[in-house]
């Protein structure tokens, strides 16, 4: 797929310390190594279920896990049909893992890099020395350049080329399996990919760690947002400030600025009635631990009388974003306070539309909400270690392998996230599908409609607005 930047790549790797660096100098003093990610970059931690996640998958493959315990790894989600998550380690990009819909299974695309961290167990090949060289500048092991298979290596399966001294020189996609292999006298036996890029070292440390080499960044980009957010306060001081809480992790970081800035200042969040458990008992530890007002709006059972007459909202039509939170949001705003200013936990690295956003705007549905957005440069690494160092309640939904916090059934989400909330949330899950059975049954529309998440895909255009 095309590169798409939405801003500088900006994740670099101190190698003294061994942590992820958001700019060309650690707080130790050293330069930076650029670790080259695909764009647009908007890495993100490992938690410990990501962790598990990855490991159990790279079990399956090579027997061993990926990620030894005390090591850090970030996560870097790239455009893919689903999803698709490269994995970066030691600088470097060690592993990418990638979602088949249609197999409703992960794939796992090593680099060669992921042999520094454990040797494979199974899913290899041995090529002979004098292989090597070509190997490395990117041609296929032929039969000739092959020493040893191991015997469960199938065709199609992603293998690991080692030397005999057991150093990783390549990977790629085994052309035959092991039996047919060990009998060939030439043709090909594994595919390479170009799949070695930069350099990786790797080594232990601790998010701890990652927050004391990033501590000059985080001062930098938080003084920075801090003196957006009081020119913007100070342009429209006659304006109800407000900062628009969804639950996620921008949302609280950007209501840990604007306190920094200017104050407390109430939270609006809008119960789209959609929303995960996690979120609400976010809401209530926000409210409590920093002790703020709260107001809520909410579009009541709106969602499901749309639905009825409408359908589902699907990717090209996402009227549930008007439906369930901007318009309870402008009457809130118009019954209350006439007009408003709004902080919103908005960055350019999520979407194209975020980028091409101004930093302030009003949304042409909301006309009486002046936003803001205080994170809008931010990645999302440099949201999580700024509430790490803060030690800010994030919501929990992030250990649990969902990284976009909305509706729990967001047609913009992908299927691989859909398929974590199944098995993690089943009676949630459960009520949704037999909504949509019932509006199926209603409607006669074909079985398959309603499985095989056909409903996400219809086709008119509505609202597609950039709103958190
Ligand atoms: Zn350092």
């Amino acid at each position: 797929m095309a590169k798409s930047y939405l801003g500088k790549l900006v994740l670099h790797w101190c190698d003294e310390c061994k942590t992820p660096v958001l700019g060309r100098k650690c707080l130790c003093g050293a330069e930076t190594r650029q670790v080259q990610v695909t764009p647009p970059g908007d890495i993100r931690p490992a938690f410990q279920a990501d962790i598990e996640h990855i490991n159990n998958l790279y079990r399956l493959y090579f027997g061993v896990d990926l990620i030894p315990d005390n090591h850090i790894a970030v996560l870097n989600k790239i455009p893919d049909k689903d999803r698709m998550e490269e994995i970066v380690m030691g600088g470097a990009v060690v592993c990418a893992i990638r979602y088949l819909p249609d197999n409703q299974r992960w794939e796992v695309l090593p680099r060669i890099h992921s042999a520094l961290y454990s040797r494979p167990a199974r899913g290899f090949v041995i090529a002979d020395d004098g292989a090597i060289e070509s190997i490395k500048s990117g041609s296929s092991l032929l039969a000739p350049g092959l020493v040893d298979i191991h015997p469960d290596v199938m065709e199609g399966d992603e293998v690991l080329i080692l030397t005999r001294d057991g150093e990783c020189i390549g990977a790629g996609r085994a052309r035959v399996g092991a039996k047919e292999a060990v009998n060939m006298d030439r043709g090909q036996i594994v595919r390479t990919r170009k799949a070695g890029q930069g350099i990786c070292i790797p080594g232990e440390s601790t998010w701890e760690d990652a927050i004391e080499s990033n501590s000059t960044i985080l001062t930098n980009v938080e003084t920075e947002a801090v003196n957006f957010v009081r020119s913007i306060k100070s342009k429209n001081p006659d304006l109800f400030a407000s900062v628009s809480y969804s639950g996620g992790k921008d949302s609280l970081a950007t209501l840990l600025v604007v306190q920094k800035a200017i104050g407390k200042v109430p939270l609006i969040f809008s119960d789209t009635g959609l929303e995960f458990p996690e979120t609400y008992k976010n809401i209530e530890d926000v409210v409590a631990g920093y002790d703020l007002e709260i107001i809520r709006t909410g579009a009541g059972d709106a969602f499901w009388e749309t639905m009825e007459r409408e359908g589902p909202p699907s990717v090209d039509a996402r009227w549930c974003c008007s439906v369930c939170k901007l318009n309870p949001v402008k009457e809130l705003i118009k019954e209350n306070w006439g007009e408003c200013l709004s902080f919103i936990g908005q960055r350019k690295y999520e979407s194209l539309a975020r980028m091409k956003s101004p930093r302030v705007w009003r949304n042409f549905k909301v006309q009486v909400q002046l936003s803001a957005s205080p994170i809008q440069h931010w990645t999302a690494l440099h949201v999580f270690l700024y509430l790490f160092q803060e030690k800010a309640p994030y919501n929990e939904l992030y250990e649990r392998r969902i990284d976009r916090i909305g509706c729990f059934m967001c047609p913009s989400s992908d299927i691989a996230t859909f398929e974590t909330i199944k098995i993690d949330y089943p009676e949630l899950w459960k009520e949704w599908e037999q909504k949509l059975v019932d509006y199926r049954e209603k409607n006669e529309l074909p079985e398959s409609w309603a499985l095989n998440f056909e409903w996400r895909k219809r086709g008119e255009t509505d609202d597609t607005s950039s709103y958190s």
